[in-house]
């Protein structure tokens, strides 16, 4: 038993107001789904009604779940107005910029029959441009913003805050030099056209990309050429690199595609900057996810969500084997690894000297790789 949504979200005095349109498959006598606590139901199909409320945490952020039962009978669609506000992540709702991320409980999450799909639209194409991440995020940027694109053409950066000029053309700048360095150094793919959103947002840090979209949140200010091209480097060449290697953040394999990301960029930095750029880098990423010792270390039992480590762990064990056996050997496991039929971590190690395989197996639930 299945369903299908249809979201249509507009934006009324700087909050969102959604109709929803579920249709079953077939008739049902009850539904439950999740919304964020900031979003209130303004109105339901009349056959409808809310028979209870209450509030969980869901993913990333607080959401009240609702059971809506028939008034008689049962219903074959419901129909959910909704308004309000969402933040934090990649979201914002303002008059130059709106940012709607997936997993902030914005459309009906948690439903208790699976919706095989939602559509998701953004009423005001006649202001704005409108950019889908995946059915589930709408990102959107009023007419009049800036781009920049890369020699190619297949790389567009918009931009409403203009102060964010040079460095679009300086990610632009580095696109094509670091899809050609992966395409000659693991394998040949096809990448498309990507464009990539400036979302200007106060605290939402990082960026996410997905079917040719990349969505970044605030960007720190810079005070010259050499800080801008270090940063282009570390945000393109993590987030390209995960066109090679995938993250799926539903188990602690997620660490493989993160830790792969993150060293196909180093290697690219060392392109450009030299063996020694490594250690600084490390560092830095040491400094801003904290040390490594103290987060979860990668095989956590748990598979329903992403260990907190995943970000920093691997990239620290990955640079163990660096300090052991050299920047070669890293090439080596990324080749491997772009190139496995089955991409998970025991195919990987399957691959593998013996030395190294065991390395990272004993690593996987290390608490201090220096200690190995
Ligand atoms: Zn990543």
């Amino acid at each position: 038993m299945m369903g299908e949504g249809k979201i249509f979200v507009g934006l009324v005095d700087g909050a969102i107001k959604v109709n929803c349109r579920i249709a079953f498959d077939e008739p049902v006598t009850e539904f439950r789904f999740s919304l964020s606590t900031l979003l209130n139901i303004d109105d339901l199909s009349e056959k409808c009604e809310v028979v209870k409320t209450w509030v969980v945490r869901s993913g990333f952020h607080e959401a009240r779940e609702y059971l809506v039962k028939p008034k008689n009978g049962a219903f074959k669609e419901l129909v959910i107005d909704y308004s309000g506000t969402v933040s934090g992540w990649h979201n914002v709702l303002s008059e130059s910029r709106i940012g709607l991320y997936g997993y902030s409980v914005w459309y009906p999450l948690e439903c208790s029959i699976k919706l095989r799909k939602i559509e998701s639209t953004f009423n005001d194409t006649v202001n704005y441009d409108v950019w889908y991440f995946g059915s589930s995020g709408i990102f959107a940027l009023k007419k009049g913003y800036g781009t920049v694109s890369s020699a190619c053409g297949n790389f567009n950066v918009h931009y409403v805050n203009p102060g964010q000029k040079a460095f679009a053309k300086v990610c632009a700048h580095h696109y094509g030099k670091i899809i050609d360095f992966y395409q000659s150094m693991f394998c040949g793919k096809d990448i498309g056209i990507t464009d990539v959103l400036f979302m200007d947002i106060e605290g939402g840090s990082g960026a996410i990309i997905q079917d040719g979209l990349m969505v970044v949140g605030q960007i720190p200010d810079m005070k010259d050429a050499d800080e801008m091209q270090e940063m282009a480097i570390n945000m393109l060449g993590h987030e390209f690199g995960h066109y090679w290697f995938k993250a799926d953040h539903s188990t602690w394999e997620a660490w493989l595609g993160e830790t792969a990301a993150e060293w196909a960029s180093i290697l690219y930095m060392v392109s450009v900057s030299g063996e020694d750029s490594i250690n600084s880098r490390l560092d830095q990423i040491q400094e801003w996810t904290g040390d490594y010792v103290k987060a979860p270390v990668i095989k956590t039992p748990d598979l329903l969500c992403p260990p907190s480590g995943v970000h920093v762990r691997g990239v620290m064990l990955f640079y163990e084997i660096y300090k052991r056996h050299g920047l070669d050997k890293i090439k080596h496991i990324l080749t491997i690894l772009a190139n496995l039929e089955i991409y998970n971590t025991e195919s990987l190690l399957l691959e593998l000297d013996e030395g190294v395989s065991d390395f990272i197996r004993r690593g996987l639930d290390a608490v201090d790789y220096m200690l190995l």
